[in-house]
């Protein structure tokens, strides 16, 4: 997004207690991608109008957006998945020093694993967010479908990645592949016959899709 665009956005959020401050300082000293402010608020917002009542993350890092969520809709119960161990313990830590473990259940595991055991347990969510390993996505959502109740929306992070993805002139070898799994990721989902897709370039840009 254009900086100065950006800039007005940010000053224009609303103001954050005290606790969100200490996350976001966190996730910026140990370089953890938590969501952005501007993606965070409309997310938070999507939440508030949708009033969720289970929430399923893929990929809680430090457990910042999930008690944004939470933040958003005290009422819901939201499941998060981690598979990293330091940042599973620092969710954990997190959402136990804002006593939210009844509202956030936070496993620690893969996502590729975790969803079969979750939907074996006839587990089901009207909300799910997609925010973990990018190359990945397609395999997050396949297996998060079994999951997802009717008229339910998926949201996934990241699908305009730094504005590489819109980019045809893109060519950076680090990020090459990730970026054309990202693309591949984006035509698959708009033209997913079960699901209504909007893709927005809020924050990193987020796809919206809606569960006919
Ligand atoms: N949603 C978080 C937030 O905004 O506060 C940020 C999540 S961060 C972008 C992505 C996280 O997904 C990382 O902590 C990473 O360890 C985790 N992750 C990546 N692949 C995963 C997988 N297959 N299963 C579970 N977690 C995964």
């Amino acid at each position: 997004m254009d900086e100065q665009l950006l800039n007005y956005l940010n000053n224009l959020l609303p103001q954050t207690e005290e606790w969100v401050k200490e996350l976001e300082e966190q996730a910026k000293i140990d370089r953890i991608p938590i969501m952005d402010p501007v993606g965070i608020n409309f997310l938070m917002q999507l939440i508030r109008l949708n009033k969720p009542k289970k929430i399923l993350e893929i990929g809680a890092a430090i457990g910042y957006s999930a008690l944004r969520m939470n933040e958003a809709n005290p009422d819901a119960l939201i499941t998060t998945i981690e598979k990293d161990d330091v940042r599973y313990n620092q969710a954990v830590n997190n959402i136990r020093k804002q006593k939210k473990e009844s509202s956030i259940e936070i496993i620690h595991g893969d996502a590729l694993e975790e969803l079969s055991k979750l939907a074996e347990n006839k587990r089901s969510y009207d909300c799910i967010f997609i925010d973990a390993a990018k190359g990945k996505y397609k395999s997050f959502f396949e297996l998060a479908l079994p999951l997802l109740e009717m008229n339910g929306f998926i949201i996934s992070d990241n699908v305009l990645f730094r504005g590489y993805v819109s980019d045809p002139n893109f060519e950076h070898p680090r990020y090459k592949k990730m970026v054309e799994k990202i693309r591949a990721y984006n035509e698959w989902l708009v033209n997913h016959p079960s699901f209504i897709t909007t893709i927005l370039p809020i924050g990193d840009g987020v796809a919206i899709s809606y569960k006919k």
